[in-house]
């Protein structure tokens, strides 16, 4: 068995295939394991119910959504008996459930279940099945045509979409959909490190001009506010300015980006931050049934954010889409 990147899902197949006495390849593109999970917050969640699930991405393939969120809490036993870290027991968010991880920790955990990574390996052109596709989707490739910032690891290309479509597999959900958040903009300087704490998050408490000074989105934005980073990517530059009031001066968010060079105004009672939209993972991407099975395409399967079409319309865990599914991807590879 080969399974094609070692981020979240990659790992998770690989722990779950040695538990099956299988000793799977696992190749990774990057100098290191642990992909776009490494640079997260961690938080591995699943809706509260099922309705609600259906509710915040109401374009999203049923089948898949039913997978995930059936499988999500033993899935997340499991994970938690590998022996990483645990850092929240539960989410603050009322509207989910699940638990935050430290992510190193994770990564150290999953890499010792999963057995050898090769590194600086990316998926070979004729690689034979059984075959594991996680290779993180493509933001970097989204953010590249689109000029956008990346925020994920810097190798998800789209390379495992790309072997499965000249394949004959088909696309689920949306190309053009991402996940992602407002960052400063440039000259800002953004480190990997820094994704989590750069982000602007304003909770409604911001307006949202564009480039001419329009009011782009009217909000508030959803809780993840990945809809507002998608509306910055539609407008000119696919940059902002987030008004809010002068009294957060001293906010850790401002702090931060004017610290990382960002640009700050003041306009009278208020504060201008100019923001850039940035792509975490793409939505769209492999067709795959329940199964993790890349449909008509015999010995491929497909998880994590290579699969498309599960969170269409809104937002959804990718490190729960990448846990459950990797796991089934291996079971299945290794029958
Ligand atoms: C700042 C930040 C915060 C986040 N916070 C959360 C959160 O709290 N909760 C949550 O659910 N999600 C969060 N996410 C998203 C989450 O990290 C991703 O959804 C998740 O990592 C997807 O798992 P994956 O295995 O599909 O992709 P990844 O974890 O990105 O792994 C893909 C791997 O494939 C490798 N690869 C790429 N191309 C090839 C190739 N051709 N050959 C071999 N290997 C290849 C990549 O190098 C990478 O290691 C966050 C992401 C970021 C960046």
């Amino acid at each position: 068995m080969l399974i094609a990147g070692a981020g979240m899902a990659g790992l998770c197949a690989g722990a779950r295939a040695r538990e099956l006495g299988i000793h799977p390849l696992l190749i990774e593109k990057g100098d290191r394991p642990g992909g776009s999970m490494l640079l997260s917050s961690c938080v591995i969640w699943r809706h509260l119910t099922f309705e609600d699930f259906r509710r915040e991405c109401p374009g999203g393939d049923e089948r898949l959504q039913r997978t995930v969120f059936d499988g999500f809490d033993e899935a997340l036993e499991w994970l938690v008996s590998l022996g990483p870290e645990v850092v929240w027991e539960e989410t603050p968010n009322p509207l989910t459930t699940g638990k935050r991880f430290d992510p190193r920790s994770l990564t150290g955990a999953l890499v010792r279940a999963a057995g050898e990574v090769r590194l600086e390996q990316r998926l070979p052109p004729e690689a034979q099945a059984p075959l594991v596709l996680a290779t993180g989707g493509f933001p970097v490739r989204y953010a590249r045509e689109h000029k956008l910032l990346v925020r994920s690891n810097p190798w998800s290309e789209g390379e495992g979409f790309d072997f499965a479509h000249a394949r004959g597999a088909e696309i689920a959900g949306d190309l053009q959909e991402f996940y992602g958040r407002a960052m400063p903009a440039p000259p800002a300087e953004i480190e990997e490190e820094d994704y989590v704490r750069l982000s602007q998050l304003w909770d409604g408490q911001a307006r949202f001009l564009n480039e001419q000074g329009e009011e782009f989105f009217a909000g508030p934005p959803a809780w993840h506010e990945s809809d507002l980073a998608q509306a910055i990517a539609r407008q000119p530059g696919g940059t902002a300015w987030f008004v809010v009031s002068a009294d957060h001066r001293d906010d850790p968010r401002v702090v931060a980006l004017r610290e990382a060079g960002g640009t700050v105004e003041a306009a009278g009672a208020e504060l201008r931050l100019h923001v850039a939209a940035a792509v975490t993972h793409t939505q769209g991407g492999i067709r795959v049934d329940e199964r993790a099975r890349v449909e008509g395409v015999e010995g491929l399967f497909a998880a994590g954010v290579d699969v498309g079409g599960i969170s269409t319309g809104g937002y959804s865990s990718g490190l729960a889409q990448a846990l459950v599914l990797g796991r089934i991807a291996a079971e299945e590879a290794a029958r």
